[in-house]
C-alpha cells in the first residue's frame, strides 16, 4: 500500500499539513487539483483545498489589474494583497476563500466546500433544467457576479464547471468559484482556456487573444452562454456546428433558438439571453440590468433565494461563533454532513495514525504526508476519466 514513496518536493508543505488533514480528491481543474480537507484542530470543519502547482505556469506569478488585462509581474506583496482581497469577499453565492498558503512552487487555497457538485453535471444529468430552477440559479449568479464587480473583481472564466451547488437538492444555493485566481496565477490560466475551450469567452477576449482591454461585461457574455446551456442542455457555440468555425460563431454571436428544445421556453428567458450574448460590450446588459429584466421578476423565486441566502448566512455566523476544537472531537461524527464523509474522515485519521505506529514498515520511509498524497494519486485517475466522459456528453 505504501510502496510508492513520493519525493519530499511533492509532499504537502509542512505548514499546510500541520493544520489540515488532506483527504480525497474532489476534482481536477485547469489550475490544479482540489481535495477535501479537514481542519486538524476541529475535524467538524471541512474545506476544499485547491493546490496550484506554479511550475505548470511558464512564468512567475502575474497579477493583471482587475478591470483590464494589463500584465504585470507581481511581487510576493502583490500576491498577498490579492489574497487579502479574495479573503474579504463574502457573499452566500460565492465560494468563500478561507485561507491561502503561498509558496514559491505552490499555492494552496483553502475554500468553503460545496457538496452539490458542479452545475455542469446537474445540467447533463437532468438533460437541461426546468425554467424555474434555471431562473433560481441564474438570479443567484447575477447577484454573485454583481457583488464581485462591485469589489472590482472580474471573474473572466465563468462556465458551468465554475458554478458549484451547495447541496444535492434542486432548490439550492449556487456558489461561484475560481474568481480572482487568474490574478494569482496570471494570464496563463486564461490562455489555457483560450487554447482549450473558448466556448464561454466573450468575443472581445478572443479577438485580442486575451491581451486587449476589456471590462466586466465579459462576465455578462459568459453568463448568457451559461443560461442558454441550462435551458437547452447544449451550447450556443460549438466546434460541432460545422458551418462556421467556433471563434467565428462567437465573434458574430451566431446562435439561434430554432431547435425544438426552445419551444417550451418562455419568450422572456430567450429575450434575456439575447440581451447578454451581444457582441458590442457597450450594448450588452450588465448584471444590474439583467437583474431588473422581466424574466427575473418572479416573487416566488426571489423569496426562495432570499431564504436560502439567509440560511447560509445564519450557518456561517453560527460557525464563526462556535467554540473551537477541544470539545469538538466527541461530536465529530454528528457534525459532519454526510455519513460517508464521517467514514472517510475516520479512515483518513486511522490511516494517518497507523502510519505513525508502523513507520518502520513503510517502504522508503514514507511520511504521513506522503501517504495522503498516495491517496490523491489513486483517486485522480478515476476523476479525469469521469470528466472526459461528461465533456463528451455535452459536446
Ligand atoms: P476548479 O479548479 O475550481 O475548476 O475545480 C475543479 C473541481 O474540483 C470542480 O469542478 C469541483 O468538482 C471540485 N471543486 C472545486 N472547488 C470546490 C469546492 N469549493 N467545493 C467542492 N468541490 C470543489
Amino acid at each position: 500500500m505504501f510502496v510508492s514513496a513520493k519525493s519530499t518536493s511533492s509532499s504537502v508543505h509542512s505548514d499546510v499539513a500541520d493544520k489540515y488533514l488532506v483527504s480525497k480528491l474532489l476534482g481536477k481543474g485547469a489550475c490544479g487539483d482540489v481535495f477535501l480537507v479537514f481542519l486538524e484542530a476541529d475535524f467538524s470543519r471541512q474545506f476544499a483545498m485547491k493546490i496550484v502547482d506554479k511550475k505548470s505556469f511558464t512564468s512567475t506569478i502575474i497579477a493583471p489589474s482587475a478591470t483590464t488585462s494589463g500584465v504585470l509581474r507581481s511581487s510576493a506583496n502583490d500576491v498577498l494583497s490579492e489574497v487579502n482581497i479574495l479573503k474579504q469577499l463574502q457573499h452566500p453565492c460565492i465560494i468563500h476563500v478561507h485561507e491561502v498558503f503561498d509558496y514559491p512552487d505552490r499555492l494552496y487555497l483553502v475554500l468553503e466546500r460545496a457538496i452539490g457538485g458542479e452545475l455542469f453535471d446537474r445540467v447533463v444529468k437532468k438533460d437541461g433544467l426546468d425554467e424555474f430552477t434555471a431562473k433560481l440559479y441564474f438570479y443567484q449568479m447575477l447577484l454573485a457576479i454583481e457583488y464581485l464587480h462591485s469589489k472590482n473583481v472580474v471573474h473572466r472564466d465563468l462556465k458551468p464547471e465554475n458554478i458549484l451547488l451547495a447541496s444535492e437538492a434542486d432548490m439550492t444555493l449556487i456558489k461561484v468559484t475560481d474568481f480572482g485566481l487568474s490574478k494569482l496565477v496570471g494570464e496563463q490560466s486564461l490562455m489555457k482556456t483560450l487554447c482549450g475551450t473558448p466556448n464561454y469567452l466573450a468575443p472581445e477576449i478572443i479577438k485580442t487573444s486575451g491581451m486587449g482591454h476589456y471590462n466586466s461585461k465579459v462576465d455578462s457574455w459568459s453568463l448568457g452562454v451559461i443560461l442558454f446551456i441550462m435551458l437547452a442542455a447544449y451550447p450556443p457555440f460549438s466546434d460541432d456546428y460545422n458551418d462556421m468555425p467556433l471563434v467565428e460563431q462567437i465573434k458574430k454571436a451566431r446562435f439561434s433558438f430554432a431547435d425544438h428544445a426552445w419551444k417550451s421556453v418562455s419568450k422572456e428567458a430567450k429575450n434575456l439571453i439575447s440581451k447578454m450574448i451581444v457582441v458590442n460590450a457597450a450594448k450588452r446588459f450588465n448584471c444590474t440590468q439583467a437583474l431588473r429584466h422581466n424574466w427575473l421578476k418572479d416573487e416566488v423565486m426571489v423569496k426562495q433565494v432570499e431564504e436560502l441566502m439567509k440560511k447560509d448566512i445564519d450557518t456561517r455566523d453560527a460557525t464563526a461563533k462556535k467554540p473551537s476544537s477541544e470539545d469538538v472531537n466527541a461530536s465529530v461524527m454528528q457534525n459532519i454532513s454526510h455519513e460517508s464523509e464521517a467514514d472517510l474522515l475516520n479512515n483518513t485519521v486511522q490511516l494517518k495514525n497507523s502510519c505513525k505506529e508502523n513507520a518502520d514498515l513503510t517502504v522508503g520511509n514514507v511520511s504521513e504526508k506522503d501517504i495522503v498524497w498516495k491517496l490523491e494519486e489513486d483517486s485522480s485517475e478515476s476523476c479525469s476519466g469521469a470528466k472526459k466522459a461528461k465533456v463528451d456528453k455535452l459536446n
